[in-house]
């Protein structure tokens, strides 16, 4: 260590230490933290641009791409290399497959398509509106959409929970796809997935971010590479395809939503708020950070850039992971931005009288109206039926 020029160690004592050094060097870096956290400006959250939306939006999402480590390429670029199709299974209730989407060349994403029978299928005219359901931290990812859970696990993620999406999905008349997303279920590392770890995130995280991409904007990649599927088959209404998920999976929503026009309406649940009162105030897993996003935008703008898209927005009022009071803070922000794109009355916030979970409730009726359905699809034609049987 080098001393200050006409400094000696000698005179660093207590007399002469700086004022503010006072406190323990901690709580020195606490505020230190807390003041980046608050002082950093995100120059083109919607209210503080002072842009037309149109202009906003077209400036936004590339910035955002970009964020996200996602190549600037054209927004409808084929990402889907190849598919791989199971053979179809039944139920009284549901027809389901397995598929490996080939998202990269040497990654095929795991998925499960699910459908109702045959008759209900054809009574819809043949082409079903169809969710894409993305499920948040969770050793079993994927299957727990479909409802392919241990017994003990069945209670608190569906019975508590409402997270069985792809379940839901088809009792209301809906297609479905179960996405895998990467660092949960079959996509953690093998030594993760060897001691049934709960997600790989903070080593992908890592591993992505040392090359300029991030986990979030991979996960987002694979599901804009399940819209391109989803388009291409003869069973979808390739201009009704919605995308929610919980938590984690809310995060993908957004971001894979405010980049992606295909994705006609969206729910985001339990991950909507500021970033300062919610993802940088709790302790949150390191997939839920991107680079440099607090100078670009916050949550709001993620909810804003699917205006003029319909949008449920959902949170928990006891969610002790998002804060209520983050999401009042952005809400306002969202609806300034919808009003601008001249939809005012197609974004809607409802609040769960429940913690940090899936609120199945208010969301198909809402998609009803939505998509412009039947009033058939507000409710569910099936009973809560037995989970599917693993493939
Ligand atoms: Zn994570």
């Amino acid at each position: 260590m080098t001393a200050m020029p006409g400094m000696s160690f000698a005179t660093l004592s207590a007399e002469s230490a700086p004022a503010t050094s006072v406190d323990h060097p901690s709580v020195q870096l606490q505020r230190h933290f807390d003041g980046l956290r608050n002082a950093t400006v995100p120059a083109l959250r919607f209210d503080l641009a002072g842009l037309p939306f149109a202009e906003w939006r077209d400036t936004l999402r590339p910035r955002l791409r970009a964020v996200l480590g996602l190549p600037p390429e054209s927004e409808h670029a084929p990402r889907l290399l190849d598919v791989w199709a199971g053979e179809w299974r039944e139920t009284p209730d549901f027809r389901w497959q397995r598929l490996l989407l080939r998202t990269e060349p040497d990654l095929w994403v795991p998925a499960y398509f699910v459908m109702p029978p045959g008759a209900a299928v054809a009574e819809a005219g043949g082409r079903l509106p169809t969710v894409i359901a993305v499920q948040g931290h969770a050793k079993d990812g994927m299957r727990v959409s479909v409802g392919m859970l241990p017994p003990e696990e069945y209670q608190r993620t569906i019975a508590e929970g409402d997270r069985d999406l792809a379940l839901q999905a088809v009792r209301h008349g809906y297609a479905c796809l179960a996405l895998e997303m990467r660092g949960f279920g079959e996509l953690r590392l093998p030594q993760d997935f060897a001691k049934d770890a709960p997600k790989s995130c903070p080593r992908l995280v890592s591993l992505a971010e040392q090359v300029g991409q991030t986990l979030m904007g991979m996960r987002v990649h694979d599901v804009l590479a399940a819209v391109e599927y989803l388009q291409a088959r003869p069973e979808v209404d390739g201009d009704r395809l919605v995308l929610t998920g919980n938590s984690g999976g809310g995060a993908v929503t957004l971001f894979a939503t405010a980049l992606d026009t295909r994705i006609a309406a969206s729910v985001p649940s339990c991950w909507f708020g500021t970033y300062a009162g919610s993802m940088q105030l709790v302790h949150h897993c390191p997939c839920n950070f991107i680079p440099g996003l607090s100078q670009l935008c916050d949550v709001s703008d993620l909810a804003g850039l699917a205006a003029p898209r319909p949008q449920l927005i959902v949170n928990g009022r006891h969610d002790a992971n998002h804060p209520l009071k983050a999401a009042e803070e952005a809400w306002p922000w969202t609806q300034e931005i919808y009003a601008a794109a001249g939809a005012p009355d197609a974004v809607h916030w409802f609040v769960g009288e429940g913690g940090h979970r899936y609120y199945a409730a208010p969301v198909w009726p809402w998609l009803t109206g939505a998509l412009s359905l039947p009033p058939s699809f507000a409710q569910a034609r099936y009973p809560a039926a037995p989970v599917l049987d693993a493939v």
